[in-house]
């Protein structure tokens, strides 16, 4: 791998400058480990702290910024992404390994939430109490918390930075943001977006590299007053530990091992389709990934069958070829993971059904194809997040069974409920211990405007996305004038 075949060299952004890293690391791409996508500035704890100062020092004067200028900023970031998304989904393609349609969808959903964003600005608001006080008002504001750390999973480089950076900024707070280290150029990408909208310098600041040098000095520093996390429960916990001692907001989203429910009544097909993109979009890569399969009895085998089907004839290739259905994983250690995965299915006695094989195709890459299990509730490949393309099915003997099985795990992101009878479907909306759930739709999938999260290992903290984001990106203040 030459130098010159390397395709971006992205740099740090600290306080409006770009900046070479301490060292240097390489993003490759999980279709052709041949291709070198990015060689990437990498920070020490010397330049993740030049970020935060940046950030710290160009606070007063973004907090203070009119809502007008700042969703005017944030309008121009989504209409750029919107209008660039296939080249911009090209790049995610090739360095995350999503297929080209569902990596151009998820640069236009970043897109739209900068936009939604941009409203939102215009909308901060707070409301005026009668006091119990003669002559008293009591006004109730919402300000900027200050400095935030958003600390970024590999798996949707695009649309959970957007997320979590656009109310950052839409409410007045000055950002760090750390991409993971599998994807830096999409993160470099949107910061390039972001450095020409017209944001003072360090009021958004782009600092690459590990987690345990750059994320935790991020997590440790006493002038990050907020972090926003997305990734594992084990680093969750970490963060939590961290910031334990200092009074940090925090806000973690982490796992899932959701559960999509298929009753008898079910249309099978739909349901089929619903397991299918669930599971097996994205490779499984997705924390709403629905990799627990609960069947009603009668119609079990039925839907064994024909999933099993659509998994025979399910298209695993290159992300940028034409008619893929699943790329790759995304390195060589997830692949490493989900094979070990299919290993302890076959020792703790689980039936095998199909797939989970290592592919080769033209391109040397991190293929395997798509496995499915017959399992136990109390088999490891049932209770345990794998983060691949690897679901399983559990027997339920009739609904109540089945959502005690849905229930049944650590985790509670999203849970999905296959049905024609709306008794059940009103009975599992309440019922299911999850933060969201989907009645004849996958899990996975969900909408850029509305509150995202869950309860349990899989959420700390308040919700991400919509108006709801509010909660986590100010603080309240109560005032009371005698006039
Ligand atoms: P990860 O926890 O390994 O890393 C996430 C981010 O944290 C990366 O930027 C990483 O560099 C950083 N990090 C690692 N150690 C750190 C530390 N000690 N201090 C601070 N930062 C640190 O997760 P990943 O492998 O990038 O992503 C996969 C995981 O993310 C899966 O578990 C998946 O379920 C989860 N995920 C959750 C959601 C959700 O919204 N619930 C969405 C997407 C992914």
């Amino acid at each position: 791998m030459k130098l010159g075949e390397i395709r971006h060299q992205p740099r740090h952004l600290i306080n409006g400058r770009w900046v070479s890293g301490a060292t240097t690391g390489i993003s490759v791409n999980p279709s052709d480990t041949r291709e070198v996508v990015a060689e990437f500035a990498r920070a020490d704890r010397n330049q993740t702290e030049l970020a935060i100062a940046a950030a710290a020092d160009a606070l007063p004067q973004w907090s203070l910024s009119t809502p007008q200028r700042r969703a005017d900023a944030l309008d121009l970031a989504g209409s750029e992404l919107l209008a660039r998304k296939e080249e911009l989904g090209e790049l995610l393609a090739r360095e995350e390994g999503k297929t080209l349609p569902e990596a151009i969808a998820e640069v236009a959903r970043a897109g739209n939430i900068f936009k939604f964003f941009a409203g939102e600005a215009l909308r901060i608001g707070g409301e005026t109490l009668a006091s119990v006080r003669p002559g008293v008002q009591v006004d109730i504001t919402r300000e900027p918390v200050g400095v935030v750390a958003v600390i970024a999973p590999w798996n949707f480089p695009f649309a959970i930075p957007a997320w979590k950076i656009a109310p950052a900024l839409a409410y007045g707070n000055t950002v760090v943001f750390k991409p993971a280290e599998l994807v830096p150029t999409c993160g470099w990408a949107l910061a390039e977006i972001l450095s020409r909208c017209g944001l003072p310098a360090g009021t958004f600041n782009l600092i690459m590299g590990s987690g345990r040098e750059v994320g935790q000095t991020l997590v440790e520093h006493p002038r990050v007053n907020a972090v926003s996390f997305t990734g594992s429960v084990s680093t969750g916990r970490r963060i939590l530990t961290a910031t334990a001692a200092r009074q940090a907001k925090v806000q973690l989203e982490m796992g899932g091992k959701n559960p999509l429910i298929v009753l008898a009544d079910a249309d099978l097909d739909q349901a089929v389709d619903c397991a299918l993109q669930g599971s097996y979009f994205s490779t499984g890569q997705r924390c709403t990934a629905s990799s627990r399969l609960i069947v009603e009895a009668p119609v079990h085998d039925a839907f064994v069958a024909r999933l099993t089907q659509r998994l025979t004839a399910l298209k695993v290739g290159h992300a940028l070829t034409r008619g893929t259905e699943m790329g790759p994983v995304v390195d060589g250690a997830q692949l490493e993971q989900n094979l070990s995965y299919m290993a302890i299915g076959a020792d703790e006695g689980a039936q095998h059904v199909f797939g989970g094989e290592r592919l080769d195709r033209e391109t040397p890459g991190h293929y395997m194809s798509p496995a499915l299990w017959l399992a136990e509730p109390g088999h490891r490949i049932a209770r345990e997040e794998i983060f691949g393309p690897i679901a399983c099915v559990l027997r339920a003997d009739d609904y109540g069974h089945a959502l005690e099985l849905a229930n049944d795990t650590p985790f509670g992101l999203c849970a999905g409920l296959c049905t024609t009878s709306l008794k059940h479907a009103m009975h599992f909306r309440r019922h299911a211990q999850v933060g969201m759930t989907m009645v004849n739709l996958p899990t996975a999938g969900v909408d850029f405007h509305v509150p995202f999260g869950g309860r349990k290992d899989s959420s700390h903290g308040s919700r991400e996305q919509g108006r709801y984001a509010a909660e986590f990106y100010t603080t309240v203040k109560t005032s009371y004038m005698l006039a």
